[in-house]
């Protein structure tokens, strides 16, 4: 079986640890989106150890150390699709760390809550 995030060239590793590694999306919502994704194959987040999850904070941090530094984003989006339902395209898991700039988008209130109509509306 092949599996696009099995066989990532090392060049492309911007950080990695003894369990995750982290690379830029190839089809960025913005720019700087970035991939965090365990080297074990598995589709679903909820499988993964807690040692996993460690090793994924970890590099989350340090490539949100990395974008600050590079790009000076104002806010970050970080989102992980579970099934295919959800909108989960790349069955080995991998959580989406996306910066975000003001005026990226006309209206930005709702993030990740956009990813379908709200059953009631969202009003203060
Ligand atoms: P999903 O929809 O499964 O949560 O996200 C899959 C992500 O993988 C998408 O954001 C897509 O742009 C990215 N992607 C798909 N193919 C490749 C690839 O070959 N290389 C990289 N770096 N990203 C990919
Ligand atoms: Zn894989």
């Amino acid at each position: 079986m092949s599996c696009i995030f099995c066989d990532i060239p090392t060049a492309k590793l911007l950080a990695e640890n003894t369990l995750a590694v982290a690379i830029y999306d190839k089809f960025p919502v913005n720019k700087g989106h970035v991939l965090i994704i365990p080297r074990r194959h598995f589709a679903d987040f909820f499988d993964a150890t807690r040692e996993e999850i460690s090793a994924i904070y970890d590099l989350l941090h340090r490539t949100k150390t990395m974008l600050e530094t590079e790009l000076k984003p104002d806010g970050f989006n970080v989102g992980i699709n579970v099934g295919q339902t959800a909108g989960q395209t790349v069955m080995h898991l991998h959580v989406h760390l996306i910066p975000r700039f003001k005026g990226d988008v006309e209206n930005p209130r709702g993030g990740v809550r956009k990813i379908k109509p709200n059953l009631v509306p969202y009003e203060e």
